[in-house]
């Protein structure tokens, strides 16, 4: 918790450094403590009546409540939390420009919205992760410029919106974008408490409180004045804290030393060890400083698997501050051999590169099972063999989401979409108005004109005649493969062709822009190998890697793909999972091992995924069963060597499916 507290007051003391996020299991009292971070804040001083926190010394000349008179009489108050519940709507965010209002009343009416709210405050976002992806953008857009702009329909509207951001998020439940981790300045991980000392402490106040709620609210606010006063103290020294040359050149060797992208990590190490000698009342930067500050800025910013630890290798960390602090001032510090991770490759056979230490994880675990369970189908409980390498990718058909969606634009599925729209129609809004048909409103406006008295100029509108701009076009989807890599498919030659058509489908998911994941199951459970990304170098070094062996727990990986399903569409949902499940459908590990199978498929069904198997039967015997499990699933099963464009019956459809749109998919098949 200690982490934690420091980086909220750094931050305090310099806003600069960038916000926080914060990392942890649930019931880890993070958001209490975040709370209690306003309190401590500084008051701000604001113009009197605006609604957008305009600072009185220097007002936003663009202010939608301003211009603001020199002289207009300011306000002191505290400075604000404003929260972003996950669930919120676009509106809620920018603010409500109400464009009916401004069409039919010629009146701008703009109401404000979060960011609006937290100017010069704090914003602060419980379960960041789960945040849809849409909204990510909106607040990465914000950030970056330091203002909020919504438009609806050549109606404007832009104010300033700059804030510390603080979130937190359980890292069970998924990753953040990358982009989004980088606006954060700070990280830390907490976890629950189980130090009997500290789990103590928290009793004790308790009791503390209990006996005398007002003696203790008295204490805490006795302590919490102190803290202010020293934030405000910090504050004040900061422009003088001098980060002198050696500081400077450790900064640069860790980042280096931590292969860390971009020079935003260096940037905000630099403020954070400044923020530090500040808090710590001292003009002078010390190598402790920058210590503490790579502790805090580097974690989320270094290059790595979804499986690597968090934190910070300390070792490390000691050694590259020692070698750069006795070094002299033009000499680089010389990085010892590749780092524990190369930059994950596109993919070839021969490189499985990155990632390598995390493989024999699961395969400890399932050799401690394998002595005490005995399954009648299993294979000898051997370690795995060596990966198997990918077959080269080709072309393949075209997969796709039935019906219509709403997701962002890209090349699979089609939807009511702006990007790559191939058709304008003109339809009764569904919602709030957003994209005006002007001619298909005018036109159900115009009937009515005399009814409706119209005397002036004016056109007399009302809200039924509005009409709005439906475009078609496609759509990118999430694409979850589920991937078998047990005994049963482990025939080398076999991996090596289900290996090459997973990396063909990710190509392909690539270039229509989709989002990828993959679950792998084998032994006793399944693993999400790659969640949700957009990354397909990450997914190619992840499939090259795979060990194959074992059981094979299909109802585990279908049940792993139902879970992070139901996460993903929290988090973005508007855009359509299309699952494929990479199996020939048997199932082993108890008699049970085949319906548990079947019910997994069918609660994915019930849930309304859309889902293709690709049935990687083989051999003179066929059961079927892949054929099966597409039924239960309510999708369609494609033979594996079926599955590439050119096999003559699909290249026919997939041509006409991506050319002239889906409905004369049906003639010609
Ligand atoms: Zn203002």
């Amino acid at each position: 918790m200690d982490d934690l507290r420091l980086s909220l007051l750094l931050n305090a003391v310099s806003p600069q450094v960038g916000g926080v996020l914060v990392r942890g299991e649930k019931g880890t009292a993070k958001s209490t403590m975040v709370r209690a971070l306003a309190g401590l804040l500084p008051s701000i001083a604001v113009v009197d009546g605006c609604r957008f926190a305009c600072d009185p010394a220097a007002p936003d000349t663009q202010c939608p409540d301003g211009p603001h008179d020199t002289a207009a009489p300011a306000a002191e108050r505290a400075t604000r939390l404003v929260e972003l519940p996950v669930g919120v709507s676009e509106d809620r965010i920018v603010g409500s420009l109400d464009l009916e209002r401004a069409l039919a009343e010629g009146v701008k009416a703009y109401e404000p919205g979060l960011l609006a709210a937290a100017h010069r405050g704090v914003l602060y976002i419980d379960e960041v992760n789960l945040l849809n992806d849409h909204l990510v953008d909106l607040l990465l857009d914000a950030a970056a410029m330091g203002r909020s702009y919504v438009e609806r329909e050549g109606v404007s509207v832009r104010h300033a919106a700059r804030f510390l951001l603080v979130g937190t998020m359980n890292p069970e439940e998924g990753e953040l974008r990358p982009q989004l981790l980088d606006r954060f300045g700070l990280t830390v991980e907490v976890a629950a408490t189980r130090e009997p000392v500290e789990r103590a402490e928290v009793v004790r106040r308790r009791l503390a409180y209990d006996a005398d709620p007002e003696g203790f609210a008295e204490r805490w606010a006795q302590q919490e004045k102190e803290l202010a006063a020293r934030i405000t103290a910090a504050r004040a020294l900061l422009p003088a804290v001098l980060l002198g040359d050696p500081a400077l050149r450790q900064i640069t060797a860790v980042c280096a030393a931590f292969e860390v992208d971009g020079l935003r990590a260096d940037i905000v190490m630099a403020r954070t060890a400044v923020a530090l000698a500040a808090w710590a009342g001292r003009t002078e930067v010390t190598a402790e400083d920058v210590r503490t500050a790579a502790q805090l800025a580097l974690p989320h910013r270094r290059r790595r698997n979804p499986f690597d630890a968090p934190g910070l290798d300390e070792e490390k960390l000691d050694q590259t501050l020692e070698q750069s602090a006795a070094e002299e001032p033009d000499g680089g510090p010389d990085d010892d051999g590749p780092g524990p991770e190369g930059p994950p490759d596109g993919g070839g056979p021969d490189g499985p590169s990155g990632g390598g230490q995390d493989a024999p994880e699961p395969e400890a675990s399932e050799q401690e099972k394998s002595g005490e369970e005995s399954a009648p189908s299993r294979t000898a409980p051997a370690p795995p063999q060596p990966a198997a390498p990918a077959a080269s990718p080709y072309r393949t058909r075209l997969l796709t989401v039935p019906g219509l969606g709403e997701g962002a634009g890209g090349r699979r599925s089609r939807a009511r979409t702006d990007s790559g729209g191939h058709t304008v129609r003109a339809a009764r809004p569904t919602g709030a108005l957003q994209r005006l048909h002007l001619a298909a409103t005018v036109q159900a406006a115009a009937p009515h004109q005399l009814a409706r008295g119209r005397d002036g100029r004016a056109l007399r509108l009302r809200r039924d005649d509005f009409r709005e701009q439906v475009r078609e076009g496609r759509e990118s989807n999430l694409v979850l493969f589920v991937v078998d890599a047990s005994g049963s498919m482990a025939a080398r030659q076999r991996m090596s062709a289900v290996k090459g058509a997973v990396l063909s489908l990710l190509m392909d998911a690539y270039q229509r822009r989709d989002k990828i994941g993959m679950i792998t199951f084998r032994g006793s459970e399944a693993v999400l190998a790659l969640p949700p990304t957009s990354s397909v170098e990450v997914g190619a070094a992840r499939l090259e890697q795979l060990p194959t062996g074992g059981r094979t727990p299909l109802a585990a990986g279908l049940l792993r793909a139902h879970e992070t399903l139901r996460l993903e569409r929290l988090r973005d949902p508007r855009r359509r999972p299309l699952l494929v499940v990479v199996t020939d459908g048997r199932a082993t590990g108890g008699s049970q091992a085949l319906p548990d199978a079947r019910r997994a498929a069918q609660l994915l069904a019930a849930q309304g995924t859309a889902a293709v198997v690709v049935d990687c039967e083989s051999g003179p015997v066929r059961l079927g069963l892949a054929a099966e499990l597409a039924q239960h699933l309510a999708g369609e099963a494609v033979r594996l060597e079926e599955l590439a464009a050119d096999s003559v019956t699909h290249l026919v459809t997939d041509l006409i499916h991506t050319d002239r749109g889906h409905s004369k998919q049906k003639e010609a098949a």
